[in-house]
């Protein structure tokens, strides 16, 4: 029961794709074989008789052949099914002929018939006088060789010969197995049965090796066949012919067919129509439909381009080819050594270098799979990595800054209080009339020293704030180079002097002038100057300056105590200081240097130092050089970039 439903689901299955095959053959035609230049206005009409119905396993392959090469935008064609494996009765078969007659008559003539196997011929041929007249008929499919050769005298019909290729299959069945001695052709009570049935038995005693019975469904039911076919086992094997309809006239579809014959018998199935290839038959030399339907639409398209019937003589070669099925083989132990080129065998396993290619692509393709994961996962730890580094950096910079600031708090606290102090506490020794004139003229020197470095310190607080609002009143003239340093020289020749220090102006003759703010100039070189003279204890304190390029390098430069090359970038930064420490040794605020370095950059320039611990520091700048010239005094910013 559950095999009848699975067959009926099968059958079903395929009835429906048949019919989508159909609808596309009927609605889409879309390919050529057809001339295109047939007829450019009007189709030609083609109706095509075909012996059994759009389930039967030849018309799928006459379907894709007609879908190939019939192109609907030139042709029109109808298929009318005369289901003749299922209706042999002669009500039915007049019910058709009415039908077709009807519809002939109220269709519009058409241009050419094609019949499809021997059923529809016999029909088309007798009818041809009232039905079909002084119409061109093209043919395929016929088992009736004589049949279809008499049609070399009609004037109007022509076609392709089905001839099955019989002693090539039993040789085929014989190499395959030299044990080989019954084989069983099996037929049934349809026509085109008892007409390939015939053909076989006139061949009886070809090849003497072998002994060929009939097994036929003409002489016996279905289950009768059953029977006999059960008892058959041993170096026997079968050949299908057809098993369509038994003594009875009981029917069974091909696929059915070939399914109950699977079921009653383990023996090798051969056959001579390529349907039933993967279904079960072991193959055989095969008539392809396909091919048929192919030659019948040359002849066809001849024919509709004007060349006489006379002239295309009945096609009797079938171009029939040798098909196994591997997996057939398999089971009925009869695979080959070799298989000789031009047999064609499905389902065969793949060779070593086809597996092998198709192990390489599988691997190949894994093989990227796992290094496209690898390398994302690799690039996302490391990302993660990175911004893991990244916040910790930005938590290790924000206490830097918080420890800065305190650092900076507690110096301005002390570098305000301790003038502060000194000036008050002075003031207030001066308010006593006991202190003599001398100690008063010293009292006021302490309180103006004082009052200068307090005065240095909230001079330096608005210039860091002026050069962070990025509020900037730069004013760029050419200033006397010469006359701008000795000024300096001479500034600090007394705090020098206190230290015992040297101070040394090294003059260039060949540059006279810069372009710069001197406001902006002076403070560059008290910053540098202060700080060469506070971490210098001996020695001596440079000043020069040289042209290098398009540019002016000047530098101050001490023997003090020197900075430790990693911190080189560090003391340009806000409230940096070597000596970030409570001991507040030198004073200062961590000012100087970025105040510097802004300064300088507003200029168009860059201030770097070079230094050795315990040996002296070097701070150089630069400032964009402009030859001397009276018009620049004019408007010098014309020559002088600033950012
Ligand atoms: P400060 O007010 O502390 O001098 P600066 O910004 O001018 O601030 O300098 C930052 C730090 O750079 C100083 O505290 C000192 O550690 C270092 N420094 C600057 N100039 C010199 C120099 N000529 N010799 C040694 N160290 C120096």
């Amino acid at each position: 029961m559950l095999l009848d439903n699975a067959l009926i689901m099968r059958v079903k299955n395929r009835a429906c794709s048949l019919h989508y095959c159909l609808l596309i053959v009927v609605l889409f035609l879309p390919f050529n074989l057809f001339s295109q230049k047939v007829r450019e206005t009007k189709r030609q009409r083609i109706c095509l008789i075909d012996s059994y119905n759009s389930n039967f396993p030849t018309y799928i392959h006459s379907a894709k052949a007609i879908q190939e090469f019939i192109d609907t935008t030139h042709y029109h064609i109808d298929v009318e099914f005369m289901n003749s494996k299922e209706f042999v009765d002669d009500v039915y078969v007049q019910h058709f002929h009415d039908f077709l007659s009807y519809k002939l008559s109220k269709r519009k003539p058409y241009d050419l018939f094609l019949v499809a196997d021997d059923y529809a011929l016999e029909y088309v041929l007798k009818y041809e006088q009232d039905l079909f007249k002084g119409k061109p008929i093209v043919f395929w499919g016929i088992n009736n060789i004589d049949l279809a050769r008499k049609q070399n005298a009609n004037a109007h019909c022509t076609g392709v010969v089905e001839d099955i290729s019989i002693k090539e299959t039993i040789n085929l069945a014989k190499t395959l197995n030299p044990k080989l001695e019954e084989m069983y052709v099996i037929s049934d009570n349809s026509e085109s049965g008892k007409t390939d049935l015939n053909r076989v038995l006139n061949l009886k005693g070809y090849n003497t090796a072998i002994n060929v019975h009939e097994l036929n469904l003409a002489e016996l039911s279905f289950s009768e066949f059953e029977t006999n076919l059960k008892k058959l086992k041993g170096e026997k094997a079968l050949l299908l012919l057809s098993l369509y309809r038994d003594k009875d006239f009981k029917y069974k579809p091909f696929y059915e067919g070939l399914d109950f014959l699977k079921k009653n018998s383990d023996l090798p199935i051969y056959h001579l129509w390529k349907h039933g290839l993967n279904e079960g038959i072991v193959g055989g030399f095969l008539i392809h439909h396909y091919r048929q339907t192919q030659e019948a639409l040359k002849i066809a398209d001849q024919i509709l381009k004007g060349k006489a019937i006379e002239e295309i003589p009945v096609l009797e070669e079938s171009p029939n080819q040798c098909y196994l099925d591997y997996k057939e083989l398999k089971k009925a132990k009869l695979v080959p050594s070799t298989f000789p080129s031009d047999w064609i065998v499905i389902n065969k396993p793949s060779s070593f270098i086809q597996m092998s290619r198709k192990y390489a692509y599988l691997i190949l393709s894994v093989g990227l799979l796992v290094f496209g994961l690898l390398f994302f996962f690799i690039y996302y730890a490391k990302r993660e990595n990175l911004l893991k580094n990244e916040l910790i950096q930005a938590q290790l910079d924000a206490s830097k800054v918080d420890e800065l600031k305190n650092a900076f708090l507690n110096n301005i606290s002390h570098e305000i209080r301790t003038p502060m102090n000194g000036i008050l506490g002075f003031a207030e020794f001066l308010a006593s009339p006991d202190v003599s004139m001398e100690d008063r003229v010293s009292y006021l020197d302490i309180i103006s020293e004082n009052s200068n470095q307090l005065l240095n310190v909230v001079n330096e607080i608005v210039d860091i704030a002026k050069v962070q609002s990025g509020h900037s009143d730069i004013k760029m003239e050419l200033i006397d180079i010469d006359g701008l340093l000795s000024d300096m020289e001479r500034e600090y020749k007394k705090i020098a002097d206190q230290k015992n220090l040297e101070i040394r102006l090294i003059k260039n003759i060949s540059v006279k002038k810069v372009c710069a703010d001197r406001l902006y100039l002076q403070k560059i070189f008290r910053n540098l100057i202060d700080n060469a003279i506070k971490f210098t204890d001996d020695g001596c304190v440079e000043i020069g300056y040289d042209k290098k390029g398009d540019l002016i390098e000047f530098y101050v430069k001490d023997t003090g105590i020197g900075i430790s090359e990693d911190l080189f970038k560090t003391i340009f930064e806000n409230f940096r200081q070597v000596q970030e420490s409570d001991i507040r040794e030198y004073g200062g605020l961590g000012l100087g240097l970025s105040i510097t370095r802004a300064f300088v950059k507003s200029m168009g320039g860059k201030v770097w130092v070079e230094s050795v611990e315990n040996v002296g520091s070097c701070f150089y700048f630069t400032l964009p050089y402009v030859d001397y010239d009276p018009a620049l005094l004019i408007n010098p910013n014309v020559f002088c970039e600033v950012n």
